[in-house]
C-alpha cells in the first residue's frame, strides 16, 4: 500500500496527463500484469477488458515478447534510422507477410498518429494533390494532420492544419440518412460521399483517410457494400485510400486485418497498438508498391531519430511469430463468435438500458441509453457511475461517450469473460438504479 500511495504522491505533484484538466488525476495504479489481468503495488487484482488503450492484443507480459526485447537490449538498444539492422528488415518482412500481394515495404514510426501523418505525407506527394477527407465519426491520433483528420471533438482546439474535410460514415444506430437497413445506410453513405468528393472537386483530393472499423468512435462496424463502395469512388477520381488499421489491426477483429476478407484492397495501410502491443511504442505505415516507387529517385521529406528503433523491431518479431505459432489471432475470432457475442446478445435482453451490442473478435460495443424509443444516450453521469463501479469490482472498462467498448486482450480466455460478463450484469443492474 505505501508503494502505491507514494505512486499516486509522485503523479500528482508531477506528471501533466493526456486530455484531462490537471486538478482530479486518476488514482489508479498499476504496477504489473499478465495476460488479461494487472496489479497494484498491494496485490490488488483487475481483468483488463480494456487492453489498455486497445493496444495490449497478445495480454500483458508474454514471455516470449518480454525475452525478445531483453536479448536484443544486451545486444544494441539504439541505432540511427539510416542504418541497415537485421531486426528491422524482420520486422518489415512479417508486417507484410500479413498485407495483401502489390505491398512490399513499411516506414516505421513511434505510434500512430505519426503513421497517419506520413501516409497523409505520402499520399499527397505521391498525387499532387492536397485534400484529405476523413470522417466525423473517427480518430487518427494527435499530430498535426492527424488531429485535423480526427473527426471528434478532439480535433477542434487543434484545428492548425490545411486541405481537411470531413463526411459521415454509416452508423445505422443513429443514421444520419434516415436509413432503416443495412443496405439503405450503406448505399446512401456512399452518395453522401460521392457528392462530398464532386463538391470539393475530385481532382484536388489526395486521398480518403478511413479506419477500416471506427474504434473510439464507437466500433461501428461498416455495412455490406460500404468498403467496396469507398474504393470504387477514389479508383473512378484518382484518390487514394489509406486504411487506419491502428486500433483494428493485428487480431483485434480475429482477423489479420480488418479489412481481411473484405475484397478490399487500400492504397496505404497505417498501423501501431496491437503490432506489438505497445511494449515499446511503434507504429508504421505499408506502402503499397506504386507509392512506394514514388521515392525510388524522389528524397522523402520525412523521417524521425526513433524509426525502427532495436527495442520496438525485436518486440514486432515477438510479438507477430507468437501470436502466428499460438494462435491467437484465431483465439480472438473464436472467443468473439461463440462466447463474448452471445453473452453480450443475452446482457443486452436482461438491461433495457442496452441499446445496441455490435462487434466481432475481441472489439465490441455496448451503446447504453437513456431510453431505448428515443435512443437518447445515457447521460455522462450514469456513464461515470457505471465507471467507478466497473473499476470497485475489479474490471478495467474502456468507456468513451455513452459507450462500454468490451475490447479484452485477444489472448482472453472464456472463463475470463464469464467473470466479466457477471460484473457488467451486476454493476448495469445496481448502478443504474433509479435510471430511465
Ligand atoms: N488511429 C486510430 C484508429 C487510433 O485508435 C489511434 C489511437 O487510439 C491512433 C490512430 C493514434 O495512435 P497513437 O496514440 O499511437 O498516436
Amino acid at each position: 500500500d505505501g508503494l502505491d500511495e507514494l505512486a499516486r504522491e509522485l503523479d500528482r505533484e508531477h506528471v501533466f496527463h493526456s486530455w484531462s484538466a490537471q486538478a482530479n488525476p486518476s488514482t489508479l495504479v498499476i504496477a504489473s500484469g499478465r495476460g488479461s489481468r494487472v496489479w497494484d503495488h498491494a496485490g490488488h487484482e483487475y481483468l483488463d477488458f480494456s487492453s489498455q488503450l486497445v493496444n495490449v492484443n497478445i495480454g500483458h507480459q508474454h514471455p516470449s515478447v518480454v525475452q525478445a526485447i531483453r536479448e536484443q537490449a544486451e545486444l544494441l538498444t539504439t541505432i540511427a534510422p539510416s542504418t541497415v539492422n537485421l531486426a528491422r528488415g524482420e520486422a518489415a518482412k512479417r508486417i507484410v507477410g500479413h498485407a495483401p500481394s502489390g505491398f512490399r515495404k513499411v516506414f516505421f514510426t513511434n505510434g500512430g498518429a505519426d503513421a497517419n501523418e506520413n501516409a497523409i505525407r505520402m499520399a499527397r506527394l505521391h498525387t499532387g494533390r492536397d485534400k484529405v477527407l476523413s470522417t466525423y465519426r473517427s480518430y487518427h491520433g494527435n499530430t498535426g494532420a492527424a488531429i485535423v483528420s480526427t473527426g471528434d471533438w478532439r480535433r477542434i482546439p487543434n484545428e492548425f492544419a490545411r486541405g481537411h474535410v470531413h463526411f459521415f460514415g454509416p452508423y445505422l444506430y443513429r443514421s444520419e440518412f434516415w436509413a432503416t437497413t443495412p443496405e439503405q445506410e450503406s448505399e446512401r453513405a456512399l452518395q453522401h460521399l460521392r457528392r462530398v468528393i464532386e463538391a470539393e472537386g475530385p481532382s484536388s483530393i489526395a486521398a480518403v483517410l478511413l479506419e477500416t472499423i471506427p474504434g473510439t468512435a464507437g466500433i461501428l462496424m461498416p455495412p455490406p457494400g460500404y468498403l467496396a463502395g469507398v474504393r470504387e469512388l477514389c479508383d473512378r477520381h484518382g484518390i487514394l485510400l489509406i486504411l487506419d488499421e491502428v486500433m483494428a489491426g493485428f487480431g483485434r477483429t480475429g482477423r489479420w486485418f480488418a479489412f481481411d476478407g473484405s475484397g478490399v484492397r487500400p492504397d496505404l495501410i497505417t498501423f501501431a497498438k496491437g503490432v506489438n502491443s505497445g511494449y515499446v511504442p511503434v507504429g508504421g505505415v505499408i506502402i503499397s508498391d506504386p507509392i512506394a516507387a514514388t521515392f525510388d529517385d524522389r528524397v522523402f521529406p520525412g523521417g524521425l531519430t526513433y524509426s525502427g528503433h532495436p527495442l520496438a523491431m525485436a518486440s514486432i518479431v515477438a510479438a507477430l511469430d507468437a501470436m502466428e505459432s499460438e494462435g491467437i489471432v484465431e483465439n480472438a475470432r473464436e472467443i468473439g463468435a461463440t462466447v463474448i457475442g452471445p453473452a453480450l446478445a443475452e446482457l443486452a435482453e436482461r438491461h433495457a438500458a442496452i441499446g445496441e451490442v455490435r462487434g466481432e473478435g475481441v472489439f465490441w460495443a455496448i451503446e447504453l441509453v437513456a431510453d431505448p424509443a428515443t435512443r437518447e444516450p445515457l447521460p455522462a453521469a450514469a456513464m461515470g457511475r457505471l465507471k467507478s463501479a466497473l473499476v470497485a469490482r475489479g474490471l478495467l472498462p474502456f468507456v468513451q461517450d455513452n459507450r462500454i467498448h468490451v475490447v479484452p486482450p485477444c489472448v482472453v480466455t472464456a472463463d475470463e469473460v464469464a467473470d466479466a460478463m457477471a460484473i457488467y450484469d451486476d454493476v448495469l443492474r445496481t448502478a443504474l438504479e433509479g435510471e430511465g
